[in-house]
């Protein structure tokens, strides 16, 4: 089902009440917000400026897939909630991730887009569940994933009847330890000739460093993604979660005109 062989022509996902499209090469989809929602006052700050400086889709961890399991696990609903507002104050579309049956459950019911976290990729029983839902599913690489891994991840969300599916890569584990992964934007354009899906990048989690952020977003566009997905923070030295590879809001306001600018003679 994700194969072009069967679907030649890109999928595009659209959102109903906004111009925001996910696929067919027309468009940048640009999802920002940060790694966490940590407070009301910390998700409004940042989601007021991503939204100003042209973001469509606004993300943030209600349920966070820590490491350590004493390191801060998300706000669960509260933080659902917190983007829901956020959503009737911006407009902008919401993406969060659901880590297991139940709080997917209750991601569909808050978001606009699932996220299933590249831990996650390989959950075959949660990948079915989402493929349950009527809501788009954004399915994020899995850290050792091969391509063909990461696209019947996608097909077990869409053998279930969901054809909403946005694949991201995030980068993956090497043998390079200058970045917290090796970010493979060469994926970008093999997706692309595989699958009609569409496919966006996440520098952050691909780099782990604010100062390869940016940068590697514009390859992203330049490579020909169809989208970014990138972690933004006003005050990332306070953050409760991934605070050193989190832009500020100023950074992330430059690198939109950048991209525009990389994106218009493509
Ligand atoms: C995230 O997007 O915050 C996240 C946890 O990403 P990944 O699943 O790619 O590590
Ligand atoms: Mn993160």
């Amino acid at each position: 089902l994700a194969s072009r062989d069967v679907k030649q022509d890109d999928t595009v996902i659209r959102f109903p009440g906004t111009d925001a499209v996910i696929g067919g090469g027309h468009h940048i989809a640009i999802v920002a917000g940060p790694c966490s929602i940590e407070t009301r006052e910390q998700a409004f700050a940042i989601a007021d400026k991503v939204a100003a400086a042209g973001a469509q889709f606004f993300r943030g961890g209600a349920f966070k897939p820590r490491t350590s399991p004493y390191a801060f696990q998300g706000l669960g609903l509260e933080g659902l909630q917190i983007m829901a507002e956020i959503r009737e104050r911006t407009g902008m579309r919401i993406i969060t991730e659901a880590i297991d049956a139940e709080t997917l459950e209750m991601v569909v019911e808050y978001a606009d887009v699932i996220q299933i976290g590249a831990r996650n990729m390989q959950n075959f029983s949660l990948l079915k569940k989402a493929g349950k839902t009527r809501k788009p599913v954004l399915v994020k690489r899995g850290m050792s994933a091969t391509l063909d891994e990461f696209l019947m991840a996608a097909e077990y969300v869409m053998s279930e009847g969901n054809y909403q599916v946005i694949l991201c890569e995030r980068g993956i584990r090497t043998f390079a330890d200058h970045t917290r992964n090796t970010l493979d934007l060469s994926i970008v354009p093999a997706v692309q000739r595989l699958s009609h899906l569409p496919i966006l990048v996440d520098p952050s989690h691909g780099t782990g460093k604010r100062n390869k952020v940016v940068p590697l977003a514009r390859a992203a566009v330049a490579v020909g993604a169809d989208g970014i997905m990138v972690e933004v923070h006003h005050e990332p030295e306070k953050a409760l979660s991934d605070g050193p590879q989190s832009i500020y809001p100023e950074q992330f306001e430059t690198m939109m005109n950048e991209l525009e600018q990389i994106a218009k003679v493509l």
